[in-house]
């Protein structure tokens, strides 16, 4: 292939069916944009599985590349901040929902969009943290923020654990001396969650009924929630005096049925996190943070890989809350 063609995975839509498929593009292809970057890694998040299957109206243009995420090489750049050979890491910014993205061998993006890749991660490393990763170091930050320190006397709760943005969490929160507390709907995946550094294992099940009072006995110095609905109102109902909640996600359903009581007689914060719009200083701070806050062993052990073509595949099984820990896809293998 030449270097003005690029291999990408290519979402189509025909009678309302949305259909993948590898393709070759000339580069003039691209979108609008003052860096175009050789994409070296990307990784499959959970809104990828639902782009990938046309869910959620998230996608309002076709034929589209997705892929939320990207790590790659600067090929060229009219943007003052950002030269060939930069080494740089895309997240959010909207990249893979209306604008083409990282399911490619070549991106073109605005450069206020990027961030430089910290030195001593490796590209495949920076997408094995990826938008997951950086979203578990959003939310641990939000609740440092809010008062949340090692040593707090309770655990540190972290929900929907062997997926993405929960695999990290825990590895984070562990590395940093917190007591993990790590949910989980997977009996197979109490061990992996254990070595990443969980005290305790909670049932998925156990938080998956509506409380049974607005307020239960207090049992947590904080959380990071990826699951949403049933789940985090019974975490809120549970949460200690004064602690935060980071709600990250909706793997378990976007509605929030709760009362004001964890609110108004226990104090309890709830933390929204946003990766997408989230201010460059934030995303330069966590990257930094990242690049020393998370064991690479853990990791390593957090992390699969795959190609462009398993993606179909893949996203089906993220939807179903199938995959562990973090997916890094290789945009060469086609
Ligand atoms: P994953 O699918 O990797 O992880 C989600 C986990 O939630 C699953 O592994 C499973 O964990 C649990 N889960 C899945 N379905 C259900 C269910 N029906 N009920 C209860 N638990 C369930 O996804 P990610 O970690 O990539 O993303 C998690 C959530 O965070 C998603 O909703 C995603 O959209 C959101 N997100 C938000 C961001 C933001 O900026 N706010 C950025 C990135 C992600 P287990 O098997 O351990 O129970």
């Amino acid at each position: 292939m030449s270097n003005n063609e690029f291999a990408a995975l290519v979402l189509e839509e025909r009678e309302g069916k949305v259909t993948a498929g590898i393709q070759h593009l000339p580069t003039e292809r691209l979108p609008a944009g003052d860096v175009t970057v050789r994409v070296q890694a990307s990784t499959l998040n959970y809104k990828d599985g639902m782009i990938l299957k046309g869910l959620g109206r998230l996608v309002r243009s076709y034929p589209h590349i997705p892929g939320i995420d990207f790590a790659g090489v600067v090929e060229a750049s009219d943007n003052p901040e950002f030269k060939p050979g930069d080494e740089v890491i895309l997240t959010g910014w909207r990249v893979g929902e209306v604008h083409w993205g990282g399911y490619a061998q070549k991106a073109r993006v605005k450069g206020d969009w990027l961030v430089k890749r910290p030195a001593g991660l490796s590209p495949d490393r920076a997408m094995a943290i990826g938008t997951a990763g950086f979203t578990a170091m959003l939310a641990v930050m939000a609740l440092e923020a809010h008062g949340l320190r090692p040593g707090a006397e309770d655990e540190v709760l972290v929900t929907g654990a062997a997926g993405g943005v929960g695999s990290v969490a825990v590895a984070i929160l562990a590395k940093l001396g917190y007591k993990v507390a790590a949910s989980t709907g997977r009996s197979a995946e109490h061990d992996y969650l254990r070595a990443l550094g969980a005290a305790t294992i909670v049932e998925r099940s156990e938080l998956a009924t509506p409380p049974a009072r607005p307020l239960l006995g207090e049992r947590w110095s904080g959380a990071v929630d990826a699951v949403g609905g049933t789940t985090l109102a019974s975490v809120l109902a549970s949460m200690r005096y004064h602690s935060s909640v980071a709600a990250c996600g909706l793997a378990g359903g976007n509605e929030l049925s709760t009362t004001v009581l964890p609110f108004l007689l226990r104090g309890v914060n709830l933390l929204g996190i946003d990766s997408v719009m989230c201010p460059k200083a934030t995303r330069v701070e966590a990257w930094e943070r990242l690049a020393h806050d998370l064991p690479l062993d853990k990791l390593d052990a957090l992390t699969s890989r795959a190609g462009l073509k398993d993606l179909p595949a893949l996203a089906e099984r993220i939807l179903a809350g199938q995959v562990r820990g973090r997916v890094v896809i290789d945009v060469n293998e086609v």
